[in-house]
């Protein structure tokens, strides 16, 4: 066991960990965090992608006097110069299409964005001084009084987001809340760049995927950041569990001090890379002591904030959220926000549940028909992970099960992962399988021993008219199809309003 036990801290086992790194890499590593923010006054950024992040980043490096080169492959995207939120900037041009290389290294820095992966544009090539990803670029100019809430993980992090925003807010404390949701953390940053802009938050809650730390981060330090869970997703561009949990566990890399790192219980992937990347930090668990751990009996979850001694307990029961995977969703929200110590009673806690309020498309009752039947969006829950606990959560609710799209099948596994609905399915109605993997799906359910009806259809909207047969006066119709949308439509918030359009017709 490498984890050790070396020091006490207000009577709760502090764990401490270290990782095995030459002393010189560790030391740069330390410099560089604590470096002050450049002036990038007349200086050159390019900034690779022009999405949400890569424009918000553009503005961003404008606002700080710099020219700005933008660059995106898709040469159908408007060019910045157009856009009215950038016709008070000189200094900009945008290329689109494939740039000549060699002008991303004549610029003094590059900033990616998370959509561009770092093996293009020869970005593995540049100096590591040269090179940062969006959320770093951010992260280097927000005040140092701004406290960051920080969580990964591959489900849920949306959820756990937007509750502890929703929890500051509760006890009068502003919070900005986005990063991968939302809006970008740039658009934080460049809010704080100018005095008569002074941004009314003191805490920024950031969802951060694997794509935006992939580029090692010097600046976003977080006070607390959370590593939900890691079950296979995003292997195309991650390629294994290893690269992916090393990756996940990189937002521990500054946890030093006061710092809490929150990392789910008994995940073997995420135990090797912590030893990798964690040095000297405080760590809590999810799922165990310190930490926070749920008597789903009682419906109280226990909290130990190991940073600051802190012992409480949180009743869950008056949530109004849809499922019970919520409820440690909450759990960990309040353990975040109480381990960011902001002198918020922790007792006072239990107060904020009865108000928490889901992300749309996640387990969100968008309708009840005049048949008594409740439908249910999940449409975010796009790999089979996700779906389960969607599904664990809904026992007591009987329902019509809407599963398909484009599965992520993972080409070193034997299964595709489906198998593992066999049993929480069998509390429900029926399955109806749909979409480019729907038959797939019907296979493996079937071959593993479904116990409940399973009924094929070609594409979403007859797996809607199906469900609307199917159902019964006060079952559920949840689509929650564990699998990606890319199939039929643009991306899954497109699938959930389609859904939504059509319960709300029934
Ligand atoms: P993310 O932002 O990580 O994609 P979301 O909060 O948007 O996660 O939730 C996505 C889906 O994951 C939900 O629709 C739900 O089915 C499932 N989910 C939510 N919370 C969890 C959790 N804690 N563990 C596993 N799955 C979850």
């Amino acid at each position: 066991m490498l984890l050790r036990s070396l020091s006490l801290s207000h009577g709760y086992e502090t764990l401490r960990l270290r990782r095995n790194r030459p002393a010189k890499n560790r030391l740069s590593k330390i410099i560089k965090s604590c470096a002050p923010r450049r002036d990038l006054q007349g200086q050159s950024v390019a900034i690779i992608g022009l999405g949400k992040s890569g424009r918000a980043a553009a503005r961003l490096a404008l606002a700080r006097g710099a020219s700005v080169l933008a660059i995106d492959e898709n040469k159908n995207l408007g060019r910045l110069e157009q856009d009215p939120l950038f016709e008070e900037y000189s200094g900009l041009r945008t290329i689109l299409g494939n740039p000549d290389v060699q002008l991303l290294k004549d610029v003094d820095l590059v900033v990616v964005s998370p959509g561009v992966p770092p093996e293009n544009y020869g970005l593995s090539t540049l100096l590591e001084s040269q090179i940062m990803s969006e959320l770093d670029f951010a992260a280097e100019i927000l005040p140092k009084d701004i406290k960051i809430l920080a969580v990964t993980g591959t489900n849920g992090k949306s959820t756990v987001v937007t509750f502890a925003g929703q929890m500051l807010n509760h006890f009068g404390i502003e919070a900005f809340v986005g990063g991968n949701l939302g809006n970008p953390l740039s658009e934080a940053a460049f809010l704080c760049l100018s005095p008569s802009m002074k941004p009314r938050f003191q805490v920024a809650v950031v969802e951060v995927s694997s794509y935006q730390i992939e580029i090692p981060n010097n600046y976003f330090c977080p006070s607390v950041a959370a590593v939900l869970n890691l079950t296979p997703d995003h292997l195309e561009r991650h390629k294994t569990m290893k690269n992916y949990a090393m990756t996940k566990c990189s937002l521990l890399s500054h946890m030093t001090d006061t710092k809490l790192g929150l990392i789910c219980f008994g995940n073997q992937h995420l135990n090797e890379a912590i030893r990798e990347h964690a040095e000297n930090f405080n760590l809590a668990w999810i799922g165990a002591f310190p930490g926070v751990k749920i008597n789903n009996e009682t419906k109280i979850a226990s909290l130990e904030v190991p940073t600051m001694g802190v012992v409480s307990q949180l009743q869950l029961d008056a949530m109004k959220v849809m499922g019970t995977h919520n409820y440690y969703n909450a759990a960990v929200a309040a353990l975040c926000v109480l381990g960011l110590d902001l002198g918020l009673d922790a007792n006072g806690m239990s107060s904020t549940i009865e108000n928490l309020r889901a992300p749309p498309h996640r387990m969100q009752i968008v309708h009840r028909d005049a048949n008594g039947v409740i439908w249910v969006d999940d449409s975010k829950a796009t790999n089979v992970e996700a779906t389960y606990t969607g599904l664990l959560g809904l026992k007591q609710q009987k329902s019509v099960i809407l599963l398909g799209g484009l599965a992520k099948v993972v080409y070193w596994e034997e299964t595709n992962g489906f198998e593992q609905l066999i049993d929480p399915l069998k509390y429900h109605r029926c399955v109806i399988t749909f979409g480019s993997s729907g038959k797939m799906i019907q296979k493996t359910l079937s071959d593993n021993g479904l116990s409940i009806p399973c009924i094929g259809a070609k594409n979403m909207e007859d797996a809607v008219n199906c469900a609307r047969r199917m159902a019964k006066f006060g079952d559920a119709i949840v689509l929650s199809p564990g699998c990606a949308s890319f199939d039929e439509f643009r991306n899954f918030e497109h699938r959930g309003l389609v859904f939504q359009e059509m319960a709300f017709y029934s």
